[in-house]
């Protein structure tokens, strides 16, 4: 304050006078082009020893959410549930979040998006570039996910080791599937992929857990360092409120319904009993959260700065 004599109502009174003082002086208030959304593509969080990076590789807004989720129950039972998350029940946000962990010794990637072009420009605006990446995990064999592997006849990540588990490889090797056969086969007659059971490790602190239904062999992945945990969770559950909420609703993309549904409720309850963190492939950006019960279901819980603590 430089005029220390000015009673804080005559202050008060003159800040608010400034704008049109501005206006009769014929400055013009300030203004600027409207830009839209402005959704980030990389977020990175520090977990023990690692470093994890979601990286957005796509996102769309996609009409009438209740052709893929909740199938078997009514349309107020889908927009109370919606209601009650303050969510719209006639389009729904989806997000495509691929994960970059660096333990230090290894780069490792989790899925590909749906081509490489958005995985890519999101892993470059992280700070990586597609050569350090010495492992690419994929989770399943969803389009979404092996989509950024090859760019025509090209290795998107040509220096890397291929991982996937093995009942998921031979549940797509005789299936016919168009993406399978242009992403995926090249790598496989090549002998460039290994496959994991459950158990099987990608790399210290790095554990295959399978978590089988939206795909006959879809896993997550669970990282350890110095004691911490987080879950790669990849596609056990696709919608922060509609599959924490209603885990036994039917998803269309549900290869088995019912062991989907169990494997949901199997996960949210250990990642909820456990106080576990997990990256969903599906969530809102930047897909990181924790999982807490609520009724007979569960809530999600989304990141804050839990993992941000180390300066
Ligand atoms: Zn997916």
């Amino acid at each position: 304050m430089t005029n220390p004599s000015l009673t804080r109502r005559q202050a008060i009174a003159g800040a608010a006078a400034l704008p049109l003082a501005a206006a009769a002086a014929g400055r013009a208030a300030a203004s600027a082009p409207m830009m839209g959304n402005d959704i980030p593509t990389h977020a990175r969080f520090t977990l023990g020893g690692f470093e994890v990076t979601t990286l957005l590789a796509g996102t769309r807004v996609v009409p009438d959410p209740q052709t893929i989720f909740g199938l078997d129950v009514s349309e107020e039972a889908f927009a109370e549930a919606s209601e009650a998350a303050m969510i719209p029940t006639d389009a729904s946000r989806f997000y495509f979040t691929p994960t970059v962990v660096n333990t230090g010794s290894e780069l490792i990637l989790f899925d590909t998006g749906l081509s490489p072009a958005g995985t890519l420009a999101a892993l470059e605006a992280a700070g990586y570039s597609a050569d350090q990446v010495g492992h690419v995990v994929i989770t399943h064999m969803h389009g979404d996910h092996i989509g950024g592997l090859m760019d025509g006849e090209t290795e998107t990540f040509a220096g890397a080791r291929y991982l996937t588990g093995a009942t998921e490889l031979d549940a797509w090797d005789m299936s016919g599937n168009e993406t399978f056969e242009a992403k995926v086969r090249p790598l496989a007659e090549a002998g460039k992929i290994e496959t994991l059971e459950d158990g099987g490790s990608v790399a210290p602190g790095v554990t295959a857990m399978a978590a089988f239904g939206h795909t006959p062999g879809h896993m997550a992945y669970m990282l350890e360092s110095e004691g911490r945990q987080l879950l790669i969770a990849a596609d056990f559950a696709n919608h922060y409120v509609w599959s924490l909420a209603h885990p036994d609703w039917e998803v269309r993309f549900d290869m088995d319904k019912e062991a989907a549904a169990a494997t949901r409720r199997r996960l949210l309850g250990m990642l909820a009993a456990d106080r576990v963190p997990f990256v969903g492939y599906h969530m809102p950006f930047p897909g990181l959260g924790y999982v807490e019960t609520a009724g007979d279901g569960f809530r999600y819980m989304p990141h804050s700065y839990q993992l941000t603590m180390s300066e």
